[in-house]
């Protein structure tokens, strides 16, 4: 294991020892997998099966979408990659819900969902599909109107396919400014999902959520995440991810 991740655990660990609270949290991941792998980022199915119990066992409540400040927990996967689909038994038989955002030009694209499989999944209770623009490119790296464009076109396009609106958006590679999130709301989005990690009632600004991201956390990572030990890296990651 690289030596930096060896000492953000540590740090994680040791920070979750001065959050006793509950607060409600959304994590996330990319990808799960029990034999076949999409992405070098997917979670081993154990490993999340793992990480439900422990949430059990934590007396969370695992919600489609987060209503209450304490008690709640949402999960996302990113990139609507084949795994979470060919899996999909598994939440159906666990009952659990969870927030897919789907990149509006990769679906089809191999290792990805098509959109009889999207429109298959967006019917299920619980499961809600959102956007992660169309392109996948970092939004801070584009012009006013191409920003505009990559948010209208995916949220059309994911409404047209699963007949639902499509009222979140989490941004490529974490990344995004003042002018993104002035966008996003101008153009329908009424919550954004921002990489930065926090509590749910700790919104970055208007409407911009935290989440953490948990896909390679064993049990003592998990469980320092879930108390909010990784709210120590905020600052670090809004350097990273909060740009001009
Ligand atoms: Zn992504």
């Amino acid at each position: 294991m690289a030596f930096k991740r060896l000492i953000r655990i540590a740090i994680i660990r040791f920070a979750s020892f001065f959050y006793f609270t509950k607060k409600s949290k959304v994590i996330f991941y990319h990808d799960v997998h029990d034999k076949k792998k999409y992405t070098y980022m997917s979670t081993p199915l154990q490993i999340f099966k793992r990480h439900i119990q422990i949430i059990n066992e934590c007396g969370y409540e695992v919600v489609s979408e987060i209503t209450k400040d304490v008690g709640q927990i949402e999960i996302c996967f990113d990139d609507a990659f084949l795994g979470v689909y060919e899996n999909i038994e598994f939440f159906k038989y666990q009952n659990i819900p969870f927030h897919l955002f789907v990149i509006s030009s990769y679906i089809g694209r191999k290792n990805y969902m098509d959109a009889k499989q999207l429109i298959e999944l967006s019917k299920l209770d619980g499961i809600r599909v959102s956007s992660h623009t169309h392109s996948h490119k970092p939004l801070n790296e584009m012009k006013k109107n191409e920003i505009k464009r990559e948010l209208k076109q995916s949220k059309e396009k994911l409404e047209s396919l699963t007949g639902t609106p499509v009222n979140s958006i989490c941004y490529p590679k974490g990344r995004f400014n003042k002018e993104t999130i002035n966008i996003a709301k101008s153009v329908g989005y009424k919550k954004q999902y921002s990489s930065l990690p926090g509590f749910y009632a700790n919104e970055f600004a208007e409407n911009v959520l935290r989440r953490s991201l948990v896909q390679y956390a064993k049990d003592n990572e998990f469980k320092a995440i879930l108390k909010g030990g990784d709210h120590i890296l905020s600052y670090w990651y809004r350097l990273k991810h909060f740009c001009r």
